[in-house]
């Protein structure tokens, strides 16, 4: 199939692109970014926007800059940008390792890490890392700027707080500690489908202790999200198989699962279970 028309707008500054936003929002005007998941909606006309305002040409928007506190990531740095460490702090190699696991390599030299986290997918590993590591998430519209923390802008499955008419300019990501522990790890049936649940986790070690132990699962409940339980399981233990397999029980019993086409909520709880424990024997090795 193919789209249903529409208007496409090419700004070149973000002061055109926001006025062109909120003039077009009420008449479903929608931005395009790496487009690798609007332009397939679109061709399936699930989505019928009569405007598109892309931000492909508005100058800066790919920047990918670190402060030396905090790494800010601009709403056109592709998923690409992170395949090698952008910051010489262990975040750098976080995001590269996860990176590796978004869709397939012409996608990730499109699609972009903030056109992810405002599409919400609930299996994003970018909003995995976003809701783990509390980003921060920065829009602009005409009407002014938020910042916006991880934890209220996801609202569920493929939506966010972000308003009509607000461009989502930038997401700020933490820098981690220099000694930061971190793991990763994502069930899909083939490589490079959306995962069925995946699981990050980091923390330092105090003392030979678990210190700061951030877990976050996505993919399994309709937005990714730390694990409490899992966290405070994990805090204050020494790194290993015994504690590791305790703070992946306790994130299984946590977990409200999805149920969906692809699998059942009990399949789901027994995946966070394992993605879990192998995330955080990834981070001990
Ligand atoms: C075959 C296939 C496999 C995939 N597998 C994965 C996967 O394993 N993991 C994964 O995370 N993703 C996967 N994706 C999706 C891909 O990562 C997309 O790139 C991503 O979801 C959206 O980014 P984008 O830049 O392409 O956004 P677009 O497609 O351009 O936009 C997506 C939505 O977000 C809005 N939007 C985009 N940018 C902004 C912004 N800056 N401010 C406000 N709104 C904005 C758009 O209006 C639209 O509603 C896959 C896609 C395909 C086609």
């Amino acid at each position: 199939m193919k789209p249903a028309p529409f208007i496409r707008h090419v700004p070149r500054t973000l002061d055109e692109a926001l006025k062109i936003l909120s003039d077009v929002a009420p008449q479903d005007g929608r931005v395009l970014a790496g487009g690798q998941s609007l332009v397939p909606i679109m061709a399936f006309r699930l989505a019928k926007p009569a405007h598109l305002v892309d931000i492909n040409e508005v100058e800066g928007l790919d920047r990918v800059a670190s402060d030396g506190n905090v790494l800010s990531i601009g709403a056109c740095a592709r998923h690409a940008a992170f395949h090698k460490p952008v910051v010489d702090n262990p975040l750098g190699k976080l995001l590269s390792n996860v990176a590796r696991h978004i869709a397939h390599y012409p996608i990730r030299m499109r699609g972009t890490f903030c056109g992810s986290l405002a599409h919400a997918d609930p299996a994003s590993e970018w909003c995995l890392t976003a809701a783990t590591l509390d980003a921060t998430m920065v829009a602009k519209s005409t009407r002014g700027e938020r910042v916006i923390a991880a934890k209220d802008f996801f609202a569920g499955i493929m939506a966010t707080a972000l308003a009509e008419d607000e461009l989502l300019v930038e997401a700020r990501l933490p820098l981690l500690a220099a000694d930061a522990k971190f793991g990763f790890n994502e069930f899909n049936r083939r490589a490079g489908d959306f995962a069925l649940a995946a699981a990050l986790v980091t923390y330092r070690l105090q003392d030979g202790k678990i210190a700061g132990a951030r877990v976050g699962v996505g993919g399994a409940e309709p937005r990714p999200r730390r694990m409490a339980q899992t966290e405070a399981a994990l805090n204050g233990q020494p790194p290993g198989d015994k504690i590791f397999r305790a703070a992946a029980e306790a994130a299984s019993q946590a977990i409200d699962p999805l149920e969906d086409h692809q699998t059942n909520a009990d399949y789901r709880r027994d995946l966070v279970r394992a993605v879990v424990r192998r995330a955080l024997e990834t981070s001990a090795q």
